[in-house]
């Protein structure tokens, strides 16, 4: 009989199997729905074809189209087909490299002799999807360097070559799947058969390596799927996430911009736009208020001692705005990469005792850190930013407790602004590399523990991970899912040792000695910028009735109505809503066709008959007429509605 081996599984279950077993036999073990749906295996944290045989006691886990790895692993397995596709309509092209990336795959083409202006997607297309329905093996071959060699420059692929010249003899491998044969390390799904669906999304330019002193290639991006109407869903909210592109809406609904003579980088905010911003911050100043927090103001610069003792010059000095010189000493003024110094000098302006703690410092502070032009993103990755940061100086006792309250905090934006989907990371430290983080190994277990118990406390599941937190203390981070499945870091809590020693702030204990606090750090939005941009796709520009720029707009019929639309136009400002009237002589459906363009929420009509039953005809946005209506009652729909995101 043979030998058996045991096998653990992520459920910390075993189970023994004969020696030599692959991974597909394992699977097919447990379910075979399971097993029909596995893409890839990983063996001690290796990730392996399913065809892979077990050679020792391990611990095994399967990959689907779910999960990061199996995606990677299907979609690295189609860039095989694209290029059998590619090579069987264009014989004689050469083939770079083809790897997955976060949405799809691409593969570097030498088109050789063929123009590329004239390639057909469709036809490789509909190519890759008839390879597929050949259901062929992913056939994996040790070959030796010399063959390796011999075999792609018979088949004169001098990119190939290229890159085997840097492979070592005995680490070479093949994969064959129907009559094509790539260079590959693999791993790759069982066959063809999984790709159902597949569309190439864009054609582009590529240097061989990166390197623009060598051949100009052709990269085609695709990505395929396992069923048609995956595809379907996915290439719906390509487009959607085209047309609410922050870049795009905050210039046509003219939140934000950039001027090129301002500087790179550097966010402008448009009059609405900036009332977005403001009705977010006074939201946030409100709910930090009702939380026992305290506002503050500090400068846009600090001295760069101030830097050198925080450990922030370490970390920006060199890689970011350089210091501001004077001209009548030698002191120098850095732009402020972070607030918190900042408000360790509050903390520091007098003594506290024990019983003042948990002290809140907030500020909605603009903070400037160097980014490459190309690192900048619209509004997500900027040079100047403000976050709603703020800083919690209390006991270790304390700790919990806060991180609680600050969950709290954030969990009511999240709701208040219907980020529905969140997921939780907590970030704690490497148990095994102790020398990676400062302070006292006590203290960080008590921290890390009260992260886990509050989030726990508050039923929340969380993902964590091990030595993931900073070096100064453990983390909390919370990403958001948008309206699009996309996935956004929003708001962090994070516990700091380290900051409160270094500017040597204490505080008198029970005991009358001096103690040092803890620090928390946190900002529900992060920052205004990235959290607006992020807001804006979220939405649809379609912001709610409390953020909206233009609330309401007032839509005379005719001219004859003027007057009465006037009257109501000064009803509804003089009530404090953002409100505008259009009296110009236009049709009544271009004057509503504009006003959709802008997104206003409600539309308030008004013809001869509104103004002789003293009543106005309104139109909601998206959902369309709800009706005549008195103005008293018009109001107290709006009030309830304003006040929706305030529990
Ligand atoms: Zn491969
Ligand atoms: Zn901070």
């Amino acid at each position: 009989m043979d030998k058996l081996i045991k096998i653990k599984f992520p459920d910390s279950s075993s189970k023994s199997y004969p020696i030599n077993s692959t991974c597909f036999e394992i699977v097919k073990s447990i379910s075979n729905s399971l097993a029909k749906k596995t893409l890839v295996a990983s063996f001690n944290d290796f990730i392996v074809d399913l065809s892979y045989k077990i050679p020792s006691d391990g611990t095994i886990k399967f990959f689907t189209l779910d999960d990061v790895e199996g995606k990677s692993a299907f979609w690295h397995s189609s860039a095989h087909v694209l290029a059998e596709s590619v090579e069987n309509i264009y014989p004689g092209v050469k083939f770079g490299i083809g790897p997955p990336i976060d949405n799809g795959f691409y593969y570097d083409i030498d088109f050789n002799k063929y123009d590329t202006s004239k390639i057909d997607l469709d036809r490789i297309e509909n190519k890759m999807l008839e390879l597929s329905k050949q259901k062929s093996e992913f056939i994996r071959e040790e070959v030796s360097k010399s063959s390796a060699i011999k075999f792609f420059k018979k088949k004169d692929d001098n990119l190939k070559l290229d890159l085997i010249k840097d492979l070592n003899d005995g680490e070479i491998t093949f994969y064959k799947q129907g009559n094509f044969i790539d260079l590959c390390k693999g791993p790759h799904i069982p066959n063809t058969g999984f790709i159902k669906a597949v569309k190439i999304l864009n054609i582009a330019g590529a240097y061989w390596r990166g390197d623009e002193k060598k051949q100009q290639l052709t990269r085609l991006y695709a990505i395929t799927f396992s069923k048609q109407s995956e595809l379907d869903n996915y290439l719906y909210k390509l487009e959607e996430a085209k047309k609410r592109d922050h870049r795009k809406l905050g210039k046509e609904l003219e939140l934000f911009f950039f001027s090129e003579k301002v500087g790179q980088g550097l966010p402008m905010w448009l009059p609405r736009g900036n009332i977005i911003r403001e009705n977010l911050m006074n939201y946030m100043r409100e709910e930090q208020l009702k939380m026992g927090y305290e506002h503050v103001s500090t400068p846009h610069i600090g001295s760069k001692e101030l830097y050198v003792t925080s450990g922030h010059y370490d970390k920006y000095g060199e890689s970011s705005f350089q210091p501001i010189k004077v001209p009548s000493d030698n002191d120098e003024f850095l732009l402020k990469p972070m607030n918190c110094p900042h408000h360790c000098e509050i903390y520091d302006f007098k003594p506290h005792s024990y019983k003042e703690l948990p002290i809140r410092i907030a500020e909605f502070g603009t903070v400037y850190r160097y980014e490459q032009s190309g690192e900048l993103h619209g509004m997500t990755r900027v040079r100047g930013f403000t976050q709603d940061d703020a800083h919690i100086f209390c006991t270790v006792k304390q700790v919990k407790d806060e991180v609680i309250s600050v969950i709290n905090l954030i969990l009511k934006v999240f709701n208040a602004l219907s980020f529905k989907n969140y997921n939780v990371q907590i970030s704690l430290r490497d148990k095994e590399n102790h020398d990676k983080y400062i302070g006292d190994s006590k203290l960080w277990d008590i921290a890390e523990n009260d992260l886990i118990e509050a989030v726990k406390e508050k039923s929340i599941e969380a993902n964590i991970v091990y030595g993931e937190a900073a070096f100064y203390g453990p983390k909390i981070d919370f990403m958001v899912k948008d309206s699009l499945d996309r996935e956004w870091q929003l708001g962090t809590v994070q516990v700091d040792y380290q900051l409160p020693k270094r500017f040597k702030l204490n505080y008198i204990d029970t005991n009358n000695k001096k103690e040092t606090p803890v620090l928390i750090h946190r900002a529900p939005f992060g920052s205004m910028e990235r959290f607006i941009a992020i807001l804006t796709e979220h939405c649809a520009g379609n912001f709610p009735l409390w953020l909206s720029p233009e609330q309401l707009i007032v839509l005379p019929i005719n001219d004859k109505v003027n007057t009465y639309a006037k009257e109501i136009y000064t009803t509804l400002k003089n009530a404090k809503y953002r409100c505008s009237i259009d009296v110009r002589v236009e049709k009544i459906s271009k004057k509503i066709r504009d006003a959709e363009l802008k997104k206003i929420p409600y539309m308030i009509i008004i013809g001869e008959n509104e103004m002789n039953k003293s009543q106005v005809s309104i139109r909601k946005k998206i959902e369309g007429d709800i009706g005549k209506m008195k103005i008293k009652e018009l109001e107290k729909m709006l009030i309830k509605e304003l006040n929706n995101h305030i529990n």
